[in-house]
């Protein structure tokens, strides 16, 4: 049984890799990947190509790493790649049926807080990627309400790879679950002085509701 930097008179560690992994301060909005998941090659297709030291990432997250003796440094990369491999693993997996089940627990816990946005009345968030492309931007928060996203509170969320939940994930959740969509939120803050509206500011307003709306019919007609 391989463990992760502890010896084994150290009770504080898990004995599961993956249960150690999400037991990590700042991993909250992580769901256990199913062990029978990660160990069908067929969800890991091309991931050996992104993840250095990868068999034997594999082989820690899957506890399955022989006890043999390894140089600090090459542990050190094993324990990153392990990390890495993990998050990629959990951006395919949370899409899946099962993967959506657990996500969707968390959602209803309310893991992921709540939309800042007054208007949006303390919606859920969910996270999502920017980009589905590793090591560029950490996770965000996606608000169904208000159909924006915000940059997580905490500053360890703020390291968290957001290809590791990818740029589909809440969309797909509610594509699956739409009952549990609310509706969009049409209130709008309408900034007033001495009770007077800006006028200028309504008309920017209005400008960007055209430029969104132009843009999504062009989206529309691109899936066509
Ligand atoms: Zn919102």
């Amino acid at each position: 049984m391989a463990r992760m930097g502890s010896t084994d008179s150290d009770s504080e560690f898990a004995k599961y890799w993956v249960e150690w992994f999400m037991s990590l301060e700042g991993n909250e909005y992580y769901c256990d990947v199913d062990e029978d998941y990660i160990l069908d090659r067929f969800n890991l297709t091309g991931l050996n190509f992104e993840v250095p030291h990868y068999q034997k990432a594999l082989e820690l997250i899957t506890d399955r790493l022989p006890d043999k003796p390894m140089s600090d440094d090459l542990r050190d990369q094993v324990e990153r790649s392990a990390k890495h491999l993990y998050g990629l693993i959990h951006a395919r997996y949370i899409i899946t049926a099962r993967g959506l089940v657990k996500m969707l627990d968390k959602y209803k816990r309310g893991d992921f807080g709540r939309c800042p946005r007054v208007y949006c009345q303390g919606n859920q968030l969910l996270p999502v990627g920017v980009t589905d492309i590793p090591n560029q931007k950490a996770v965000k928060l996606y608000c169904c309400r208000c159909e924006d996203v915000y940059n997580p509170k905490s500053r360890r969320h703020n390291m968290i790879d957001g290809a590791h939940f990818g740029t589909s994930f809440p969309h797909m959740l509610f594509q699956v679950y739409p009952s549990l969509k609310p509706a969009p939120s049409d209130q709008r803050y309408v900034p007033r002085i001495f009770g007077f509206k800006l006028h200028n500011i309504a008309e920017l307003h209005r400008w960007q509701d055209e430029q969104r709306e132009q843009q999504k019919q062009r989206l529309t007609a691109d899936k066509k």
